[in-house]
């Protein structure tokens, strides 16, 4: 993906609305790029600026632009250990599975 690619995402991501690699990738691209963090910033001033003004639209925890990638970064953190844990889960709950298996064929 390009930086325009990113750019598309950037409105989805403000509204958590990108799935785990999505944002995975967006979040580490824009701690790489400057040009993209720099537009990235700036609509997400835009969007929160005109949110506030929206009494209706007003979310409860409006975040900083460096809250919001802190945020994200955690969040991505979070999925990516809860990800390996359930691969390392299943495995585990086959290999178990397996030995009790092959014990009752052997008995
Ligand atoms: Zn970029």
């Amino acid at each position: 993906m390009d930086c325009r690619d990113y750019h598309r995402q950037f409105i989805d991501f403000i509204n958590d609305e990108l799935g785990y690699h999505e944002t995975s990738a967006l979040v580490s691209h824009v701690l790489h790029c400057e040009e993209c963090a720099s537009d990235l910033k700036n609509e997400y001033l835009m969007i929160m600026g005109m949110r506030k003004l929206d009494r209706d639209q007003t979310p409860k925890n409006i975040h900083t632009y460096e809250e919001k990638i802190k945020i994200m970064t955690k969040k991505c953190r979070r999925e990516k250990i809860f990800r390996i844990l359930s691969v390392l889960f299943l495995v585990a709950c086959t290999g178990i599975s397996v030995y009790f298996f092959i014990k009752g064929l052997i008995l």
